[in-house]
């Protein structure tokens, strides 16, 4: 494996070496998505220019080749997750849309009285579905407290994890705190109760490699945009038992075995969740997201992540006010912070004008906004193309617009 080269590196990323407003874009909004590596660029364009057809009709030759490439980037997604099989693969929108599902999917198993246990800091997408499900059974959706920190709170969790929880789902990284959640002890304990677990992995895959079998959850959704894929995709792994025993989420074309008026049956995992014609380049760029990811030296990706946000912490006394929200001991390069006098917004916009790309806002998570008592935060969050120089001059930026306008 090549060694880690941050200017190799960039050179794989086009959109990073351009101007913005007259400066050197700084693109520090990985966590709202990632950019693209030109591997995923000309993988997308050589399956438009030589292989596009429909998948699975296997009428002819570009059918197949496009199927090839449709199914091999599944097999992609399967090996990245270490899951059993590609029947527990299921391509989705993204993670949104993969929680939609499962929600919809355990539905019928859920009564009046259930509980289905969540956290203080979950992205939108990981409340809202749980909610219309809870509306539509009877059950009842609970938070999990997070601690002043930004961790969750354990003691909260196992006072909270009983004879009425049916479901855990829970983010692995959380997108405004960073924190990397301890989520192979939270299903084990949730496990020995009986109770079905989610894992929202959308912040955790563009940092690390999860392990579904190790963690032995029962579903783990994450998203192709923030792993450095297209828009328009991602994937949600289930075991196989427990998708067997789901309806299907949608109907239409590919999800069925045999459809006449008297009745209709079920196509076999993993189709029986697909309907429609999928989103096939997107699949395919997804694969080449992931193999690119997978020639790169893990460690030194993941020991230069962390010296930028090492880089980040060592640099937040240097800005009068600053207070980063979320400091938890176990965390991915994000770094949620507030400037006393100054909102997030503006924060945001005056970054914008010296080329500096960050998020503001409440980053979908309402409920965690209300915790800490902010209405948004801002939020840079880095990538392994990002640099240290990149890292200062967000913060000589910072100290410039604190000193004019705080
Ligand atoms: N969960 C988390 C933790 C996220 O950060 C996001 C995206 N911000 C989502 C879910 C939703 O992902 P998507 O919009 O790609 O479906």
């Amino acid at each position: 494996k090549p060694a880690f080269d941050a200017a190799a590196i960039r050179r794989d990323f086009p959109i990073l070496a351009q101007q913005v407003n007259g400066k050197p874009l700084v693109y520090l909004d990985n966590g709202a998505s990632a950019q693209k590596p030109l591997a995923v660029l000309d993988a997308m364009d050589r399956y438009y220019r030589e292989m596009h057809s429909n998948v699975h009709r296997g009428a002819h030759t570009l059918g197949d080749r496009a199927t090839a490439a449709f199914e091999g980037a599944r097999e992609i997604v399967r090996d990245f997750l270490n899951a059993a099989s590609t029947r527990e693969i299921i391509w989705t929108r993204g993670t949104t849309e993969a929680i939609n599902l499962v929600a919809n999917g355990l539905a019928p198993q859920l009564r009046e009285g259930d509980e289905i246990l969540v956290s203080q800091m979950e992205h939108h997408a990981n409340i809202v579905p749980w909610q219309m499900i809870a509306a539509r059974t009877g059950a009842r959706v609970v938070p999990v407290q997070v601690t002043p920190g930004g961790e969750l709170d354990l003691e909260s969790f196992d006072s909270l994890l009983g004879d009425r929880t049916r479901v855990l789902a829970i983010t692995h990284v959380s997108n405004v705190l960073g924190t990397v959640n301890p989520v192979a002890e939270l299903i084990a304990r949730a496990k020995a109760r009986g109770v079905i677990t989610l894992v929202d992995g959308a912040q955790a895959v563009p940092h690390f490699q999860p392990d579904v079998q190790a963690l032995d959850c029962d579903f783990y959704a994450f998203s192709s945009h923030k792993v450095f894929g297209p828009t328009g995709i991602g994937a949600l792994y289930g075991k196989a038992a427990l998708l067997e025993a789901m309806p299907p989420y949608q109907g239409g074309g590919e999800m069925i075995e045999r459809v006449s008026f008297s009745g209709t049956t079920w196509n076999v995992l993993p189709y029986k969740f697909e309907a429609g014609t999928p989103a096939i380049a997107e699949a395919v760029g997804l694969g080449a997201a992931i193999k690119y990811l997978g020639q790169l030296d893990r460690p030194a990706v993941e020991a230069a992540e962390n010296a930028l946000l090492d880089r980040a912490n060592q640099l937040v006394e240097s800005v009068p006010g600053m207070e980063i929200i979320g400091t938890a001991s176990h965390k991915v390069p994000v770094m949620s912070f507030k400037i006393a006098g100054l909102h997030p917004s503006d924060i945001g916009t005056l970054l914008d004008q010296q080329g500096i790309a960050i998020r503001t806002g409440h980053h979908c998570a309402m409920p965690l906004m209300d915790f800490y008592g902010v209405p948004g935060t801002a939020r840079a969050s880095f990538a392994f193309y990002n640099t240290l120089d990149e890292v200062d001059q967000l913060f000589t930026a910072l100290q410039k617009i604190q000193r004019l306008f705080a």
